[in-house]
């Protein structure tokens, strides 16, 4: 089978809820991924941010092997003998009283807006179902009905309503509507993505995170940042929250969780938020299974011992400023975070952000368009300093035959 074949068969027999790019991938190592025809890629893409450690990281792999062999699932019905290690690891980690395990970074969006809600009811006294929460314009946070009922990308909300009523949104980035917004005596909980990843990487202004949660403490109001994408030292710091030093009050994380091995998400809070929720009142089969708790411990301690966090604030930097000093007026402009970077295309001769991915995959880079002009480039974090400069000569040269 040639990749052509690869490509037929997934459009025959699977849904079109996706568009990929006609690359099809079978091995991964390190920052580096190959397809069936034995070529290999820098992946720039990283699974969005869910494999941060690299791919197959031989330290995760290890602990997913040898768990697997041992006890994959018990359910929660029972205890199993890695769940509270996990727990202990990963609250002692981020010094939060207590963490909810869940598998996919959806659920621990929704693990958090229910969380609020019982919050707003039993601690803040907000009337029965009277409780809003307030989100920001071009928000990314999920797919389920409840997450895309906060959405303001028509493509993640057409033909799916009713939708599900209690949020206010606020364009992002702009502290005086919040502050307005906050004004609402039934707002419980501001939910916010310190940088938007899938909007195109959106880096808010300096001190914005900060005066909001400020803002927050002071209206007796919930922080809750969604890290699911920034997190996990993605930004250049362990959560982005930490470059404007604010402690959420809850916080989601999911994707690198596992190092992009399975399905591992969390959310995080103290005792007075996460103790609202009492036993049978929300859950999950595959969350906290000991499995996910091993891969998880692995992949956090990988974070720190590689000191993934430092190399992307360092490459990053080097990122930004050799993307920007390439000369094409396609390039409209380069902005990000550690190795969360996204760079504007503007369009030359019917040619757009699609067009420069396919010639990067024939370059040897792959990275995928979000919103039609902007590009995302988000490496694998264990990439080094060479290697990132090799590729950045692969999106130099895919840039020139624009020219
Ligand atoms: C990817 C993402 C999610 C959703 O995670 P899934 O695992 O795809 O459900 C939520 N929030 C942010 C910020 C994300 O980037």
């Amino acid at each position: 089978m040639n990749t052509q074949d690869y490509i037929n068969r997934e459009d025959r027999y699977g849904a079109h809820n996706y568009h990929p790019l006609p690359v099809v991938l079978e091995r991964g190592e390190g920052p580096f991924v190959w397809d069936v025809e034995g070529k290999r890629y820098f992946d720039f893409l990283s699974a969005y941010s869910a494999v941060n450690q690299g791919h197959c990281h031989p330290r995760i792999i290890r602990a997913l092997t040898e768990q697997a062999q041992k006890l994959t699932l018990t359910s929660r019905a029972f205890y199993n003998a890695v769940l509270g290690e996990y727990e202990e690891y990963i609250t002692s980690y981020f010094k939060y009283d207590k963490v909810l395990p869940m598998n996919s970074g959806a659920e621990a969006d929704e693990t958090a807006l229910k969380l609020c809600r019982k919050w707003a009811y039993k601690v803040k006294g907000i009337r029965q179902d009277n409780a809003k929460i307030i989100c920001c314009e071009g928000n990314f946070h999920g797919r389920t009905i409840t997450i895309v009922s906060m959405s303001t990308d028509p493509d993640a909300r057409n033909h799916y309503g009713p939708f599900t009523p209690g949020f206010i949104i606020i364009p992002y980035n702009d502290i005086n509507a919040l502050e307005e917004a906050l004004k609402d005596p039934d707002v419980a909980g501001f939910l916010v993505e310190p940088i938007q990843g899938e909007a195109g990487v959106f880096v808010p202004d300096e001190g914005y995170l900060k005066k909001a949660y400020d803002l927050c403490k002071k209206n007796n109001v919930l922080f809750i940042a969604d890290e699911v994408q920034t997190g996990l030292a993605r930004t250049g710091k362990l959560l982005a929250c930490e470059h404007e030093n604010v402690r959420p009050d809850v916080l989601i994380l999911g994707k690198a969780l596992s190092g992009g091995v399975m399905p591992i998400s969390a959310v995080l809070a103290d005792d007075d938020i996460m103790l609202t929720i009492k036993p049978g009142e929300h859950g999950s089969t595959f969350g906290g299974n000991p499995l996910a708790g091993k891969v998880a411990i692995e992949a956090l301690k990988v974070l720190k011992e590689e000191n993934l966090a430092e190399n992307a604030e360092r490459l990053g930097q080097i990122f930004r400023d050799e993307i920007k000093s390439v000369k094409s007026d396609m390039i409209e402009k380069v902005r990000g975070k550690g190795l969360l970077n996204a760079v504007v295309i503007r369009p030359k001769g019917g040619k757009t952000a699609w067009d420069v991915c396919l010639a990067m995959k024939e370059m040897g880079v792959i990275a995928k368009p979000t919103h039609e002009h902007i590009i995302r480039f988000a490496p694998p974090l264990v990439i080094n300093e060479e290697q990132l400069r090799e590729a950045i000569d692969l999106i130099k040269q895919a840039f020139k035959l624009f020219e």
